[in-house]
């Protein structure tokens, strides 16, 4: 032990994570030259090729990706659908760096699971203004403890312009127009440099979502979309973040199994609906980024 450990035991801990952040600087600057280094037009990776060539990608990937279990599935053997670490290894091996990862900061399962195929993939955040203090400080988290890279999508309008533009608190007068232009239009214009984006949508969510295929073309915003967790359910989620210590928003654990803006979310009790908490009361029950 060295002199130094033994008069501080915890000067020693200090140099390693220390030592681990500079590593983990080091190799995240690497990655971006690189990325710069290949970069096209946008700034992602290589120029973004026609959407016809990537509808074509997508069709031969849900050739190869899509089995028994996939909804709407027609192929006529029994051949199980792919596994989300199959679908993520697609993804790195048909567009390199040109991949964005939608994350709501529910957790973090969706950006490590990529990030293990993909590291340093960019993660969009949707930064609406409205969120939780927990769900930012889980953003915080996930930015200083993993190795992805965070871009923070802002809406055109700040909450106070917004709110001098189309009245205060429009969310609660006209929630579809506030989610389009807090959230649909800035994923939008995000989205059209990258040529596929991942998604954490999976089947169990809602009756809206049971018929979410692995991969499909995305036409509203023209790019490739894939969703590798469709076929999980909640537990396979909680599981997944146990065994590899993934970061949880702690309002999970709160009463809050989905997790929106904080105008629009409300807690929900055992055994209700997990999404009743969101929009609660009104006809809305999707933020129109998934239809
Ligand atoms: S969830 Fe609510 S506050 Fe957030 S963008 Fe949509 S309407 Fe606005």
């Amino acid at each position: 032990m060295s002199e130094q450990t033994t008069q501080d035991p915890l000067a020693a801990l200090r140099a390693a994570a220390r030592a681990k952040a500079e590593q983990r600087e080091a190799a995240k600057a690497a990655h971006h030259a690189e990325r710069a280094r290949q970069a096209g037009p946008e700034g992602h990776g290589r120029e973004k090729r026609a959407l016809d060539e990537l509808r074509e990608i997508a069709r031969r990937g849900a050739e190869e990706l899509h089995g028994a279990g996939t909804p709407g599935h027609d192929g006529d053997d029994d051949r199980p659908e792919a596994t989300a670490e199959q679908v993520v290894a697609w993804a790195a091996r048909e567009f390199g760096t040109s991949v964005a990862v939608a994350c709501s900061m529910a957790d973090a399962v969706l950006p490590h699971v990529v990030a293990q195929q993909i590291p340093w993939v960019d993660v969009l955040f949707l930064d609406t203004g409205y969120h939780f203090a927990e769900t930012v400080g889980t953003r915080d988290a996930v930015e200083q403890q993993m190795d992805v890279t965070i871009v923070d999508v802002k809406p055109e309008l700040t909450v106070a312009e917004q709110d001098a533009a189309h009245g205060k608190d429009l969310f609660g007068r006209d929630p579809v127009l506030c989610c389009q232009m807090r959230k649909v239009e800035p994923l939008h214009r995000t989205l059209a440099g990258y040529e596929v984006w991942v998604t954490g949508v999976r089947r169990d969510e809602a009756p809206t979502r049971t018929t979410t295929p692995l991969v499909t073309f995305d036409e509203k915003n023209g790019l490739v979309k894939i969703n590798p967790l469709a076929a999980w359910s909640f537990d396979d989620l909680l599981a997944y973040a146990a065994r590899h210590q993934v970061i949880l928003n702690p309002l999970l654990n709160d009463g809050y199994p989905s997790i929106g803006c904080l105008p629009c979310t409300r807690r929900v009790a055992p055994g209700e609906d997990p999404r009743a908490g969101r929009w609660a009361g009104l006809d809305k029950t999707e933020c129109g980024l998934h239809v």
